[in-house]
């Protein structure tokens, strides 16, 4: 049996340290904010390249605090992509704004600089990008527009902890970027937590008013703000763990050279740009019987998951945010697509090389009858 993903591994290889560390914490009295989550803001501020970064509690409140920090707010639309987790969407209309999707490039599944540009209108406050699977959007091209319509440019970098172009850092691209530490991230608590990063000391004071009840200064309730703070026990966790990002991030990195050199030539599987764009939170191969290949490695005992099963203005929720299918065909057709296959720091190579010996012959033979009745 070959789990889709086993966070129990990567707790025994740093138990004595977390546990060190959990322990101070509960010992300590103090259990919101305080020194491990400062402690944790300023390491992970230095490891993003950015002046700060503002812990909160999710990493759907780090895009809702930044994108109101963008004074982003109720007739203000917000350019996105349908290519993502629905959490992106849903914190654009937590500010009261209207999320305006485009459709995501086909090689790269982040979002098409090139209709961004025609998305923007006279209400356009802020692009919302999505660096989908840890590889990062094109944030030159991004930027570009955003400065030449006066734009604030925030990134969703939920999945892409420490993915680098130029030797620059998914977060530190736009005014503000936003990070998840869900448990299953690439840096993930032992429970909830989210930070927002920014180079704009006038950003981050406004994050830190606004998560904490819209406080500037003790008891002062400046701004309608919300309660959206770090637990300490998590900026405990999130420290000690935040030393072994680029060690996992390096093993992610082989573990996705290994699938790409195992799995057969006419899988299709994610592209880079460069060296380090992409972090490989997800690695999604592509199959035109996806559901039937999906179960047959269940069958195989691999466990397998789908990023996502349908893009965001196909969910029931959001359904009226486009309209319907066909409106954004790249994203449609890559969600029908789509099969993750396990990927995490302590996956061993006889485990990849299992897993990808088992979609090489299952595709085969999932491909045959297509491929006879052609014939
Ligand atoms: C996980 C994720 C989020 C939401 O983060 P939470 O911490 O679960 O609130 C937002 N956007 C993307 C792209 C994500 O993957």
């Amino acid at each position: 049996m070959i789990p889709f993903l086993d966070l129990r591994r990567q707790y025994a290889g740093i138990a004595d340290d977390l546990e060190a560390s959990v322990l101070a914490t509960l010992r300590s009295g103090q259990y919101v904010l305080g020194e491990p989550v400062e402690c944790f803001e300023e390491n992970f501020a230095t490891y993003c390249g950015t002046r700060h970064a503002v812990a909160v509690s999710t990493g759907t409140s780090a895009l809702q605090l930044a994108l109101l920090t963008a004074g982003v707010g109720p007739g203000d639309e917000v350019i996105t992509v349908p290519t993502t987790f629905v959490a992106t969407v849903a914190a654009i209309l937590y500010c009261g704004a209207t999320p305006v999707l485009v459709d995501v490039d086909p090689e790269t599944l982040t979002m098409d600089p090139a209709q961004c540009a025609r998305a923007v209108t006279p209400r356009t406050k802020a692009i919302l990008p999505v660096h989908f699977h840890g590889r990062l959007a094109d944030m030159a091209a991004l930027d570009a527009i955003a400065y030449a319509n006066r734009l604030t440019l925030i990134e969703d970098s939920a999945q892409a902890h420490g993915a680098r172009r130029d030797g620059q850092r998914a977060g530190s691209f736009g005014a503000m970027g936003c990070f998840s530490f869900y448990p299953g991230k690439n840096l993930g608590a032992a429970g909830e937590g989210g930070a927002v990063t920014t180079n704009d000391d006038g950003l981050a004071s406004r994050l830190r008013a606004l998560r904490d009840w819209g406080q500037l200064e003790r008891g002062v309730h400046a701004l309608r703000g919300y309660n959206y703070r770090m637990d300490a026990i998590q900026g405990a966790v999130l420290g000690v763990k935040l030393r072994h990002l680029d060690g996992w991030t390096a093993a992610r990195r082989r573990i996705a050279g290994h699938y790409d050199a195992a799995l057969a030539p006419e899988i299709r599987r994610p592209a880079t740009s460069g060296p380090e764009d992409h972090v490989y939170h997800v690695y999604a191969i592509e199959s035109e019987d996806r559901d039937a290949l999906r179960r047959d490695l269940t069958d195989a005992g691999i466990g397998t998951n789908v990023h996502y099963m349908r893009p965001v203005h196909l969910q029931p929720a959001y359904a009226d945010l486009a309209n319907g299918p066909g409106s954004f065909p790249v994203a449609e057709a890559y969600a029908a697509r789509t099969l993750s296959l396990p990927i995490f720091p302590e996956l061993t190579g006889p485990e990849v090389e299992q897993v990808a010996a088992a979609v090489n012959a299952l595709s085969e033979r999932t491909h045959e009858p297509r491929e006879r009745a052609i014939a």
